[in-house]
């Protein structure tokens, strides 16, 4: 089993030294080799996802990734920034379908932005479709306004695009993961303005057929994002488009209490995969040693559920995460009153020791 370590940059290189901790504790034998990503790739290699970063990614039966990114780099030209470094993994390596657990652990039910009931016990996966959307289609730029309000003036514009493979691979992957869960997909979309999304509809709906025993609704994204807080238990899987999968699983975050506490996973077709924390790399608290580091653990898990096939170790990991829940430790992105604070070391200890 083969684990490229990409750190990347801010918080990303703490948190993945603590997941990597939690790795070596099982026993299980694993090759992990590290290579740099994002803005430290930049300033070792001027480029964010050099060559060999990216060939060991692509040899590699999964890859753990901290986080990229910080403001210093914001000046770069687009091709050159961090963040790049993800969207071409995510093209090379084809990972098509981002997963985002979003579960609320019972301990933190008052770290939540909603009241306790909303979210106690709340366990969602939201299925963000990775590759295509807006942000990926072509033509896009900037030019002279040939028409519209105001003829003559500078524009902007994107090309919002999805092709029938692409929904299908989509549709019977959150399909199968609800097959496994409570058999419920809320596909999500904007059928009522956008063609786009007239298509991803049809295409949902056909692709169901197959999986009679799932039962399928279909909801516009405002009203997902309002009943994502209105009553988020009532969902089960929330399959959707890019944009709209990253704007509603950041929401959906919040309800768990912290960023710091979601893993997620994109995977391709022959579910080699990429496993990250949901958040980004966190400049404000880099270097001082408190940032959350169960996102990553957990995305650890994710890893070898997915692509390393031993579910047995990740759920050896999530237990031992609510071990040191119930134990009553907490950074500081989920402390409260009562329980004791510690830091990510001494965090990813606890983890190692709960195992
Ligand atoms: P962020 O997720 O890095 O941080 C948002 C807030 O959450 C901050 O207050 C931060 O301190 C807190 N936070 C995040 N992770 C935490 C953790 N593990 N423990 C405790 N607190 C945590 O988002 P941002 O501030 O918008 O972006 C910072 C940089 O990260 C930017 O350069 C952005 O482009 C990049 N980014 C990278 C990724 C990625 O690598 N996948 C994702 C999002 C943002």
């Amino acid at each position: 089993m083969k684990i490229a370590i990409l750190p990347g940059d801010g918080i990303g290189t703490e948190i993945v030294a603590e997941a990597v901790k939690v790795l070596k504790s099982l026993d299980l034998k694993f090759e992990l080799e590290e290579a740099p990503v994002g803005g430290a790739a930049y300033d070792a290699h001027g480029h964010p996802l050099p060559d060999a970063t990216l060939s060991l990614a692509k040899s590699a039966d999964a890859i753990l990734f901290g986080a990229v990114g910080d403001w210093k780099y914001d000046q770069l030209d687009r091709p050159l920034r961090p963040e790049q470094a993800i969207l071409g993994l995510r093209k090379h390596l084809g990972l098509f379908a981002n997963f985002r657990p979003a579960i609320c652990y019972e301990q933190l039910t008052h770290a939540s932005s909603l009241k306790p009931e909303l979210v106690a016990g709340l366990d969602i996966l939201i299925i963000r479709e990775l590759t295509g959307d807006i942000y990926f289609g072509q033509p896009r730029g900037r030019r002279v306004a040939p028409d519209g309000h105001f003829p003559g003036a500078e524009e902007a514009f994107d090309t919002m695009r999805y092709s029938r493979p692409e929904i299908e691979r989509i549709a019977r992957v959150a399909f199968e993961a609800a097959r496994k869960r409570h058999k419920r997909v809320t596909s999500v979309d904007k059928a009522n303005v956008l063609e786009t999304f007239q298509l991803w509809k049809d295409v949902v709906t056909e692709v169901h057929k197959d999986y009679p025993d799932v039962q399928l609704d279909h909801m516009y994204v405002d009203n997902a994002a309002m009943q994502l807080v209105k009553e988020p238990k009532k969902f089960d899987v929330i399959v959707t488009g890019n944009m709209f999968g990253d704007i509603l699983s950041d929401e959906a975050s919040m309800l768990t209490g912290s960023i710091g506490m979601l893993p997620s996973a994109s995977l391709n077709d022959k579910k080699q995969g990429l496993y990250e924390p949901s958040h980004g790399s966190a400049p404000d608290i880099a270097g001082k040693g408190v940032a959350n580091p169960l996102a990553t653990i957990l995305s650890a898990a994710m890893m070898l559920r997915f692509s390393l096939n031993q579910p047995e170790a990740a759920d050896r990991i999530e237990t031992a995460v609510k071990k040191v829940l119930a134990q009553g430790l907490r950074t500081p992105d989920i402390h409260s009153d009562g329980t004791t604070k510690v830091g990510t070391r001494e965090m990813g200890e606890a983890v190692v020791n709960a195992l």
